[in-house]
């Protein structure tokens, strides 16, 4: 179980998710990755596997810039470490998520997903969590009742964080068994898997 960052300001908020990520090397990983909503509110997502000094290099040379976003570095439990498991994790483009844990029941909920005609880009446990969330939008029509509606099925840990271009001024959070820490600012705040990416 590896490290979240978010954070919403009304600043560029690249360099503190970028930070935070570097102060939660430590506790290990293989893959690192970010997707902030910029100002046109379009999600733009890069991933890159290894250090988070590679998705730092990723980022010079494709700027990216916003005031929110998430990012994560991952501890591939489902999946091997890869750029397409890497999270976050989209769908339908404009939803994105990232995770730390496991989803234990994620086998049948993706049958239901597929069922649904949902397609997987990833082995992940967690793109069932995206995938759910984005479904139940249709009927909720509101980010925090769809991730509730969401956390509902799931069985397992899970410290997640998600945003999307229909609520570009929010992160919705959830948390089960895996720590999230959120951190009140003036006029921003931000949330990570534990105090150190925030201090
Ligand atoms: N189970 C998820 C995966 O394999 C999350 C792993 C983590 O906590 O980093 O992608």
């Amino acid at each position: 179980m590896c490290g979240i960052v978010g954070a919403i300001a009304e600043r560029n908020v690249v360099p503190i998710l970028m930070e935070g990520l570097r102060r939660l090397e430590y506790r290990g990983y293989d893959s690192a990755g970010i997707a902030v909503l910029n100002g046109t509110a379009r999600l733009k997502r890069l991933r890159t596997v290894g250090k988070v000094k590679m998705l730092q290099e990723a980022i010079e040379a494709d700027p990216t810039h916003g005031k929110i976003g998430i990012a994560h570095t991952r501890w591939a439990t489902h999946g091997v470490p890869s750029e397409r498991n890497a999270h976050p994790h989209i769908s339908h483009d404009g939803l994105a998520i990232v995770h730390n844990g496991i989803i234990e029941n994620h086998e049948e909920l993706r049958e239901d997903l597929r069922k649904l005609g949902y397609k997987f880009t990833s082995e992940t446990d967690t793109e069932v969590i995206a995938h759910r969330v984005h479904h139940h939008m249709q009927a909720q029509k509101d980010l925090f009742k769809a991730v509730r509606a969401t956390v509902s099925e799931l069985e397992g840990a899970y410290a997640l964080a998600v945003v999307s271009e229909t609520e570009p001024e929010r992160i919705i959070l959830a948390r089960e068994g895996c720590p999230v820490v959120v951190g009140l600012g003036v006029d921003e705040n931000f949330v990570a898997s534990d105090v150190a990416a925030l201090l």
